[in-house]
């Protein structure tokens, strides 16, 4: 048997990302492969590190994309912050939360769950409950955007809260960078990762992180080595920071950062600000659509991400024969419920590029054609 070349089909993608890759993004990434530490490819990765550094509105100078996925970015802020016997406090609303944990716990520390109901944002004043209940912690760790149940919580009230306690703060950004109002440095978060793939609409593969001189401090005390060698960031800053002398650590994913590169300067033309607006008008236009159908959202108004938006299914509707139908009929994909939430909602992205007027109506007149 031949196989032959594989042509993926035409797909419109709202669900909880991969978003829809802009062809401009694409065209980047089908441009000619150079080596790792060719002198040219080496400018571009300085631009990368500058134009994440706009995204996330820091200066902080360790900032860069990991070479993986959003899970790699949140395994390296666990990985290289958690030491053995570290009291971690991570707040779950959703299951990026649960995976926290695992983190925390598979790097030696010890996690105080602050639990918050699925669909709820993180209650600020369980967090310092928990801060209060135990002085000895160092970190606290929560979801900006949580994709599973499409609330978003507030980053800012919960950084101050932990630096009250002295605590130190790890930031899940992947679904909120460029679509909501994110702003590393104002709000004083000390390390964050996020994802190439929701509302940068790169394609999968990369986890912008950025760390700064206290997460950092805390990295350069440590007693014990990083737990990973991939993911430590004393020998990936050899490879992606230091002016001009940069040593081989790995071989970066050179055409998929020219992906994230076209992805960073298409945020950089509209203006960040611009695309948190777009991303809320879009969200509004599906809000109402939806709910003229009589499909409610499971999460309160004034939470509510507009990037991702969580409905519940409407009564006696077969979840997966809908979206097949979407899928099939319509080439279009929409989320279904993930953990708990499996089977009773969907999850229809606005993320990036496939956040637009045009998308809204496409997805609300294909639901209505399916219901
Ligand atoms: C998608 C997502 C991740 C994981 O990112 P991957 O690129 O799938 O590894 C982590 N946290 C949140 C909130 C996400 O939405």
């Amino acid at each position: 048997m031949t196989i032959c070349s594989f042509h993926p089909p035409l797909r419109t993608l709202m669900g909880p990302g991969p978003s829809d890759v802009s062809e401009r993004v694409l065209q980047a990434m089908a441009r000619p492969t150079v080596g790792h530490l060719d002198p040219s490819f080496i400018g571009m990765m300085d631009e990368t590190k500058q134009l994440l550094q706009y995204v996330f509105q820091t200066k902080n100078e360790l900032t860069f994309a990991v070479s993986a996925p959003g899970s790699a970015g949140m395994e390296c802020c666990f990985a290289n912050l958690v030491e053995p016997g570290d009291k971690v406090i991570v707040c779950q609303n959703g299951v990026f939360g649960g995976r926290m944990k695992e983190n925390v716990e598979r790097c030696g520390g010890i996690a105080v769950m602050v639990q918050d109901d699925w669909g709820h944002a993180v209650d600020p004043s369980k967090v310092e409950d928990a801060l209060k209940a135990n002085p000895d912690a160092c970190l606290v760790a929560f979801v900006h955007a949580e994709t599973s149940t499409g609330a978003q919580s507030d980053a800012k009230t919960l950084v101050e809260l932990a630096h009250n306690h002295g605590c130190l703060t790890i930031v899940d950004s992947v679904t909120s960078l460029a679509g909501t109002p994110l702003k590393v440095d104002e709000w004083g978060i000390d390390a964050i990762y996020s994802g190439s793939q929701k509302c940068l609409s790169a394609s999968p593969g990369l986890s912008p992180v950025s760390f700064n001189q206290h997460a950092a401090d805390k990295i350069k005390r440590r007693t014990t080595k990083v737990q990973s060698w991939f993911l430590d960031l004393n020998l990936v800053m050899g490879y992606w920071g230091g002016e001009g002398k940069r040593a081989y650590h790995h071989t970066a994913p050179v055409n998929c950062l020219y992906g994230l590169h076209e992805s960073l300067v298409i945020v950089q033309e509209e203006g960040l600000e611009n695309s948190w607006d777009r991303h809320q008008r879009n969200h509004v236009a599906l809000r109402d659509g939806l709910e003229q159908m009589g499909i409610n959202f499971i999460v309160a108004k004034q939470d509510r991400l507009p990037q991702l938006n969580a409905v519940t299914i409407p009564e006696g509707v077969d979840d997966a024969a809908v979206r097949s139908r979407l899928l099939n009929d319509f080439d279009l994909e929409i989320g279904a419920g993930l953990g708990s939430l499996a089977g009773k909602v969907w999850r229809i992205g606005l993320m990036g590029h496939a956040s637009s007027q045009k998308n809204v109506d496409f997805c609300l007149n294909s639901l209505r054609a399916v219901l």
